[in-house]
């Protein structure tokens, strides 16, 4: 048997974050067996649905290196296999038309209510005789299709990641509704429901484990019942646990981060997200935390997938992310800093200016946890002019420190192009010359050269400086200070 597992995502927002976890479980999945991964987009709900968002579930699926194998189908290019599927429900008798109105199901529910019963459709219409039929018909009611559900049935299957899971057919609604009424003239019922399209593309795409989150579990049960009614083989089930905030709540809108993009914009690198989504709710074998999905593969499976919700950790993403960052190249690292410095307004010529941001990428990322994080961190490079920090104008005020920077001053007048000896040497004459601590020479240069008393390395920021020229426009400045 070749293993055959789908992401079905539908697409009424960005690519969400459980989703794309999903996306990972099935990928690895497929992966370790050597099976093939498959994207179904779900937009039959053509209010919600945009291509815009497709557009967004592909590339946040590349972006994470979670090539798929076949696809992307689309359902709403497929609903003539939907449509024959609901026949061949009504021809067996294993369908119904249902014309109950909106306000009849309201009352139905209202009494419900009353009698503190949980709401359900009464499959009231099941047995309709022809005349009822008729009647129905001449007032103009239009019938939806319900699936019948048998009350007294027990749905068991024993789930990948949760074991036996046992549901109860009356605890499942009542009749289930796998097609709207038709909206247009002629039409024998309208838009297919999903899990009617659902189970109509499983078959079809001859799936073989299902696997999705957990607020799918009901959903399961009766679209085994829809396997049965059609007589096709029921795969296997895996429900994987939601990914839950700090607060131990579902991740929702609320905790500000949704969809892959909010990640990306927050500065985490792909291949950190990709090892970190596989922690939610995975644990390796040999409990290791840094990996690439290609070695995840390999150790796979879904025994280690927890039943619980899995805690969204910012620490260890975080963690996660610098680990990768610190071992990307800076010839590449730096074209991904290049848009946290540009959204900060910094100046640079992406072109012209490569090699100096490139100096400037090894300078900072020892300090980068986020790509985000470098805009920050170089602020003190950036400019031919800045803001002297309190501390560091008393500083530069302190006796001694003028003749310090004057003396720098002159020495960079005389050169052109300074490198790291030059720097050095000429740090050694000053102390040397004015009988002065290194200490102090090196402290007035940082407060000098960028302004504040800590910062990143003070040879290699003076360094670059030095290339754009802006170390003798910025002592002039500390001079003014003074
Ligand atoms: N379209 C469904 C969703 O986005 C897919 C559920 C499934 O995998 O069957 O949640």
């Amino acid at each position: 048997m070749t293993v055959r597992v789908r992401i079905a995502p539908s697409p009424t927002g960005n690519l969400h974050i459980g989703t794309a976890r999903t996306a990972v479980f099935n990928w690895l999945f497929a992966r370790h067996h050597g099976g093939k991964f498959i994207l179904r987009i779900e937009d039959t709900d053509t209010q919600r649905s945009k291509s815009e968002y497709t557009e967004n579930i592909k590339s946040g699926l590349t972006w994470l290196n979670l090539d798929w194998d076949e696809g992307p189908f689309f359902q709403t290019q497929r609903l003539d296999l939907y449509r024959q599927t609901i026949k061949t429900l009504l021809d067996q008798g294993l369908a119904y038309r249902c014309y109950c109105t909106t306000e009849e199901l309201e009352q139905m529910r209202e009494a419900q209510k009353a009698r503190n019963e949980a709401p359900r459709y009464d499959n009231r219409h099941r047995n309709l005789s022809e005349e009822e039929i008729a009647a129905f018909e001449s007032q103009g009611r239009k019938p939806v299709i319900r699936f019948k559900i048998d009350d007294d049935r027990s749905i068991i299957w024993r789930d990948l990641v949760r074991d036996t899971v046992t549901w109860k057919g009356n605890d499942l609604g009542g009749d289930m509704v796998i097609a709207r009424k038709p909206e247009n003239e002629g039409e024998e019922f309208g838009q297919p429901l999903y899990n009617l399209a659902v189970v109509a593309d499983d078959i079809e795409m001859e799936i073989t484990h299902v696997i999705r989150g957990e607020d799918h579990i009901a959903n399961t049960a009766k679209q085994i019942l829809l396997y049965e009614a059609l007589g096709a083989k029921v795969p296997e089930f895996a429900h994987t646990p939601l990914i839950l905030n700090e607060e131990g709540r579902k991740l929702s809108k609320r905790d500000g981060v949704t969809s892959v993009d909010d990640f990306k914009k927050l500065g985490f690198v792909s291949p950190a997200m990709a090892n970190y989504m596989t922690l939610l709710g995975w644990t390796h074998p040999e409990s290791e935390e840094l990996f690439t999905l290609e070695e995840a593969a390999k150790h796979f499976s879904l025994e280690r997938v927890n039943k619980a919700g899995a805690k969204f950790d910012w620490k260890k993403l975080d963690w996660i992310n610098s680990q990768y960052l610190h071992n990307i190249p800076a010839n590449e690292l730096v074209d991904l800093l290049i848009p946290y410095w540009t959204e900060a307004g910094y100046e640079f010529d992406p072109i012209a200016d490569h090699p100096w941001l490139e100096e400037l990428t090894q300078l900072i990322t020892p300090s980068l946890t986020r790509l985000s994080d470098a805009a920050n961190e170089s602020r003190l490079i950036f400019g031919e002019s800045i803001t002297f920090a309190e501390d560091a104008i008393a500083l530069l005020k302190e006796e001694g420190v003028k003749d310090i920077i004057q003396g720098v001053q002159t020495e960079i007048e005389n050169s052109s192009g300074l490198n790291e000896k030059d720097t050095k040497d000429i740090i050694k004459q000053i102390t040397k010359t004015l009988g002065v601590k290194k200490g102090l020479v090196m402290k007035s240069l940082r407060a000098g050269l960028m302004g504040e008393l800590k910062g990143p390395d003070l040879i290699q920021s003076w360094l670059l400086l030095n290339q754009k020229g802006w170390d003798k426009l910025r002592l002039q400045q500390a001079l003014n200070q003074i």
